[in-house]
């Protein structure tokens, strides 16, 4: 060997020694100092951690055992705050046509100030606006959440909804998908005010077989498991795995689709009646095995239910949250004021029962492994279910049903993630993953309402400090 060779070898080796020892400082944009970050997944605190974030991406996470230095321009000392991942409200709709698309812009500050940096917008009519504002949004140059949304939902002929394409046919259903995917929107969403049994089955096998994720409302002429079986990704609401849960649900089912070419048909609130009656917690419990192990995510939207069957004895006028929502958003919510109260005693008293009943579903959901998801249903028409703080409500009354804070802040954080096959950048606060993370001042897994306890939200690293989202909030109040 010669002595240059010998030199250089050195020289290398001397080289990879310093940087074990003496590695160079992090570069950062942003530091989190002393916090305590809630691992959603286990169910725990670590403590004493430093969070190194940079181009809006957590790059390390460090403890107090290890020796790495690091730069930066901006830090945030978080001693005695619990750092937990962004929030996500698996299901909202932004909605009501062109004459409300600038109060539905301004709900979006209302999700970063409540913690919510990401939401899944199930559907409605105002899909090339919220195209425009995801840009806006991911630019950093309004406020406001990231946005995953279904675009306009699928329903049978007339429905209800403005802006649904109508799908009348199993023929149909190819076109309806096309649109879809011209419109490049991230999932299928199904609505039941119209649409047939047949129809429903083939768009969930259709968009199976594209490779597209389809979850809705579902008609109650058909089954879930048949549904799940064809590659169904999700439930909306609790309705249709209730439904499932009846020891009675083939005779059930085939009696609606008996009636449905008489005078009479079986309406839904009639259905949800013998379902009541005939719901078996072991039935129950063989469609919850069958979700978990087809992987049908459930979203129970517990809160909007007790909401509306409290809508027609509760006064609102004072909610803390109302000078937030636009004129126009709150006239919508006349829709199902009216309606409330033309409802009969008797009706009230019977959706108060299925309600709790609603809420006995959730334990033994979560036990069967399924992948429960935390949803509000806020938006126009949905009345008093205020977009941002109703998310809050949800976990506490997901905790209410049964299950613990951690299994619930999963619903509203890594679930979402994962169901929506995003968990690779979201849903944890780790390394690799994007800088969407809420600093509390009180730690969640000890009381859920400790989500309402917003310090700091941080929005792919930009920072929302107290003020600034008391200013978010100042911005869109009505004057
Ligand atoms: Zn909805």
């Amino acid at each position: 060997m010669s002595k240059a060779t010998t030199y250089i070898i050195l020289l290398v080796l001397f080289g990879a020694l310093f940087s074990c020892t003496v590695s160079k400082p992090l570069e950062a944009d942003l530091v989190i100092t002393n916090a305590n970050i809630v691992d959603v997944q286990e169910g725990k605190v670590l403590p004493n951690k430093t969070i190194i974030i940079k181009d809006g991406t957590i790059q390390e996470i460090i403890g107090t055992d290890t020796k790495a230095t690091y730069k930066t321009a901006s830090t945030i000392d978080a001693a005695g705050k619990y750092v937990i991942p962004g929030l996500w409200d698996n299901h909202v709709h932004l909605r009501g046509g062109p004459a409300l698309e600038e109060e539905n812009k301004n709900l979006l500050p209302l999700y970063i100030a409540n913690g919510i940096t990401t939401v899944r917008d199930a559907g409605g009519d105002l899909y090339p606006s919220i195209r425009a504002w995801r840009k806006q949004i991911e630019a950093g140059n309004i406020a406001g959440p990231h946005i995953i949304s279904a675009g306009p939902k699928l329903d049978g002929p007339n429905p209800t909804w403005e802006g649904s394409i109508e799908v009348p046919t199993v023929a149909e259903v190819p076109a309806a998908l096309d649109s879809l995917q011209k419109l490049d929107v991230d999932f299928v969403k199904i609505y039941d005010s119209t649409i047939s049994g047949d129809v429903f089955l083939a768009i969930v096998k259709e968009a199976e077989k594209r490779g597209m994720q389809v979850s809705g409302h579902m008609p109650f002429t058909i089954k879930l498991g048949d549904a799940i079986d064809l590659g169904l990704d999700a439930t909306e609401h609790l309705y249709y795995a209730f439904k499932a849960g009846s020891a009675k649900e083939d005779s059930i089912t085939q009696a609606i689709v008996a009636s449905q070419a008489t005078a009479k048909p079986i309406g839904f609130y009639d259905a949800l009646h013998m379902l009541y009656d005939t719901y078996d917690p072991q039935v129950a419990a063989r469609t919850f095995n069958l979700m978990a192990e087809k992987n049908t995510a459930v979203v129970p939207t517990l809160y909007i239910s007790s909401v509306l069957n409290n809508l027609k004895y509760e006064d609102h006028s004072q909610d803390a949250y109302l000078p937030y929502i636009g004129e126009g958003i709150i006239k919508t919510y006349e829709r199902r004021i009216s309606s409330a109260k033309r409802q009969p005693e008797a009706s009230v008293q019977f959706m108060r029962d299925l309600n709790a009943k609603f809420h006995t579903m959730v334990p033994p959901m979560q036990k069967a492994g399924v992948t429960i998801l935390a949803g509000s249903d806020a938006g126009a028409y949905n009345s008093y279910v205020y977009p941002g703080q109703s998310l809050h409500k949800e976990l506490e009354m997901l905790v209410e049903a049964g299950l613990t804070p951690a299994q619930a802040l999963r619903t509203a954080t890594i679930n979402g993630a994962r169901f929506l096959n995003r968990a690779q950048n979201y849903g944890t606060v780790e390394a690799g993953k994007a800088a969407d993370l809420v600093l509390l001042d009180k730690n969640p897994l000890e009381a859920i309402s400790n989500t309402q306890r917003i310090q700091t939200v941080i929005f792919g690293g930009k920072v929302y400090t107290h003020q600034d989202l008391q200013q978010l909030l100042e911005q869109v109040k009505r004057k």
